[in-house]
């Protein structure tokens, strides 16, 4: 049965009943809470256990996973889905990310992708009754070599032909819009900047939390502190998955679990193209309303925006070796605070909170997979590397009509085989930080 969206936001199952009206977030929903102390607010999502057959599991309760279950849902009405989680629901990389949202990419594929993505961010609160916090504020690409000049204005007029809206913006104007910015650094002046306005940032959990939420209203299952340890096949065709909470069938698999692609390939039985590596951030005190866009400075790694907290949110380039260890070094405090500090020299007086890693995925190319298997039935979306978090619901858009029809316009470009072939969508030369 396809399911109509209005039926899914404002419909939940419970129990073995079936289907019974889950309540609307709004302000009178708040107004009504508070009669009773905030009490009775229901789940967000049922916390499910396995069935023992789906149609479709996805493995990665992420972003990418849990956009990928929504969209088969809402756009092709498969709803007998159980997205299986290791850990908690958004705790990966979705979770850790520093919530930068943009879609000024030189290349063809990439702008289609991740301006499907910024577009549907606009509205994403909306759609899914939940409060992503997208706030298109700007994101600021500092040109601070003749090299990165010239890459920008390239990266501009293509973005011109791509219908993505960016300019290249003078000195000037950069420290109109920044005025805490230092133009005349001594090594790295600024000359200039790829501006793109409705970019910005959204709060990274509730990005999960909202397609959790609205997956779950349409029935679907999502199974947390559940890993997947196998996958079951037969005459080169996917049957399953083996889980820490026993074996469950299905007829299409999706692997969506970003810095653990190369383990879960191989648990599949094929080779990806990927590196993991860790990518560290860190935020500072809290302080005063000071700068309200992103700027990311790419020739010296480093960039900065301001949490409504007032959190100075800072990351920089992903460490120089391969790991699975999520956690943060002092080496990437010093080395990210330093390369800021010439071109923000209040960043040299600012206390730092915490820091915290993530295990990133990174292909050869700097582009993502997403892309049919060796194994048929198994598809796999991965490699996003340092800014993926950017991309989700048009990854997920792209990556359930690639599951359900087998092939995307959106995803076509991003195919496992294209290393092979030589046909690289080559986005490591248009940024040397890719958030
Ligand atoms: C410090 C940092 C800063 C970043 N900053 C930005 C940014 O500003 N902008 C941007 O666009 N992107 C950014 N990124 C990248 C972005 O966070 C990721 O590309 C994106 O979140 C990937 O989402 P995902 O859903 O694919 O992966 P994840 O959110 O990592 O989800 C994958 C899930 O799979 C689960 N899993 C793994 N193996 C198994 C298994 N065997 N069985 C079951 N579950 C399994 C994991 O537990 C995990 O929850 C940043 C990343 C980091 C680490």
């Amino acid at each position: 049965m396809r399911l109509s969206y209005d039926f899914c936001v404002h419909h939940t199952r419970n129990g073995p009943t079936g289907f019974e009206p889950m309540k609307r977030y709004s302000a009178f929903a708040i107004a009504r809470e508070a009669l009773s102390g905030h009490k009775n607010w229901e789940r967000a999502w049922r916390n499910a256990q396995p069935k023992s057959r789906y149609d479709v599991v996805i493995v990665g309760a992420g972003g990418h996973g849990l956009a990928t279950a929504y969209y088969l849902g809402k756009n092709f009405g498969i709803t007998n889905v159980a997205v299986i989680e290791k850990g908690w629901l958004g705790g990966g990389n979705t979770g850790r990310n520093t919530t930068i949202i943009r879609s000024n990419y030189l290349q063809d594929p990439s702008a289609a992708i991740y301006e499907k993505a910024r577009s549907l961010y606009e509205t994403l609160s909306q759609e899914l009754n939940y409060n992503v916090m997208f706030s298109p504020r700007g994101v600021m690409m500092l040109a601070q070599t003749e090299h990165e000049v010239r890459g920008y204005l390239r990266t501009a007029h293509a973005n011109a032909l791509q219908g993505v809206e960016t300019r290249f913006i003078t000195p000037r104007e950069v420290k109109e819009i920044v005025p805490i910015i230092n133009l005349d650094g001594p090594r790295y002046p600024v000359l200039g900047a790829l501006w793109q306005e409705r970019a910005g940032t959204a709060r990274h959990d509730a990005v999960a939390w909202g397609y959790a939420r609205a997956c779950s209203a349409m029935g679907m299952d999502i199974i947390q502190k559940c890993e997947v340890t196998g996958v079951r096949q037969e005459g080169g065709r996917v049957t399953g998955v083996q889980t820490t909470k026993g074996d469950i069938s299905c007829e299409k698999l999706g692997i969506v679990v970003a810095g653990h692609s190369g383990d879960m390939a191989a648990r599949a039985g094929f080779r990806l193209p990927i590196e993991s590596v860790p990518l560290q951030a860190l935020v500072s005190e809290p302080i005063k309303p000071i700068m309200d866009c992103v700027v990311m400075a790419n020739t010296v790694h480093g960039y900065m925006s301001q949490s409504d907290k007032g959190e100075m949110v800072i990351g920089g380039g992903t460490d120089g070796h391969n790991a699975y260890t999520q956690r943060g070094s002092f080496h990437h405090i010093e080395e990210t605070v330093r390369a800021l500090v010439e071109t923000f020299p209040m960043v040299s007086r600012l206390k730092m909170l915490r820091q915290w890693g993530g295990i990133v995925d990174v292909t050869g190319d700097r582009s993502p997979i997403l892309s049919k298997t060796p194994l048929e039935g198994c598809f796999i979306n991965a490699g996003w590397g340092t800014g993926g978090f950017k991309a989700i619901p048009g990854s997920g858009w792209g990556f359930a009509e690639l599951m359900a029809r087998g092939e995307s316009s959106l995803c076509e470009e991003f195919s496992m085989w294209r290393f092979g072939e030589g046909k690289f969508i080559d986005e490591s030369v248009a940024a040397g930080v890719a958030h």
